[in-house]
This record gives C-alpha cells, structure tokens and sequence, in this order.
C-alpha cells in the first residue's frame, strides 16, 4: 500500500465557468486557468501520482502545451488512472476537501462523487469530498480563489 498527496488552488475571476468534480456550478465566477481549472480533480490527479512516485500533474499535462488549452479534467483524470494502472496499482480509496467560501457545494457533493467514480471505474463509496470554508479569512476566504487538498491509499 503506498499514499499520495495533493494540492491545488485556482484564481476566481468573472466571465469563466465554475467546474468543480466534473459539475458545472452556476457561479457569478468562475475558476482561471489553461485547462477548465477543475481544482478539485487536479489535487486528486496529483495525489494519484504522488502515490505512485510518477511526478506530478504539471510533468504529464503542460499548460504550456495548446492540446490541453480548456482541456476537461475529468478526461486527464481518466488518464492518469490508466497511467497508474499500468504500475500494476489500483485505488484504494480518495479523501479530499474544496476550500471554497462561496457558494454553498452541499448539495453538489455527491454528484461530484458521482462523476469520479464512474471515471475511475470505483465505487461511489471510495470517495470522500468535504467541503469547508476559510472563515472569510486570506484569498479564499476573499473570493479571490478556491483550493483543493487530497489524498489517496493505492494497493497492488
Ligand atoms: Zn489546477
């Protein structure tokens, strides 16, 4: 068994979509970025390749690189479970949090564990997604951004 980690944190701004687990959420802003900025999904893709010791989201899907210009995450996902795979390794399970002040995410959780767990090809119960506040505090807190933490157990 081996265990990765991940981050993430993308600039809100107005005139993009709010994308977030593979939901689109109507926002009055949404997040910048090359790709469709899925915060969420890049942490996980992350820690899937941080528990696989196979460098990281950057080295895979250069945001210099035009093919991946307002790619869908959920697609580099898909991708990068097919990477990990092919190390022989199978996720275990996923815990993560989206660090978002505004708006409430309660109620597109489970669609978003939804979404993720048809990508990877797990069960619906091996994904956890929290979803908390920064208490009006720093940029988060600020509405100037929204970040993403996640972790995930792999096994052979
Ligand atoms: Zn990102």
């Amino acid at each position: 068994m081996r265990i990765g980690i991940g981050y993430d944190i993308h600039k809100l701004v107005s005139g993009r979509d709010l994308i977030l687990g593979g939901v689109k959420i109507p926002n009055e802003l949404g997040l910048l970025g090359h790709s469709d900025a899925d915060v969420l999904i890049h942490a996980i893709i992350d820690a899937i390749f941080g528990a696989a010791a196979l460098r990281d989201i950057g080295y895979h899907y250069p945001d210099t690189d035009e093919k991946y210009k307002n790619a869908n995450s959920m697609e580099l996902l898909k991708d990068a479970c097919i990477k990990l795979n092919d190390t022989g390794y199978k996720i275990v399970n996923i815990d993560s949090n989206i660090i978002c002040q505004k708006p409430k995410l309660a109620k597109y959780i489970d669609l978003m564990r939804e979404n993720i767990a048809k990508t990877l090809g797990i069960e619906i119960n091996q994904i956890s997604i929290k979803a908390k506040t920064n208490e009006n505090m720093d940029a988060t807190g600020e509405l100037k951004a929204i970040q993403a933490q996640a972790v995930v157990l792999i096994d052979d």
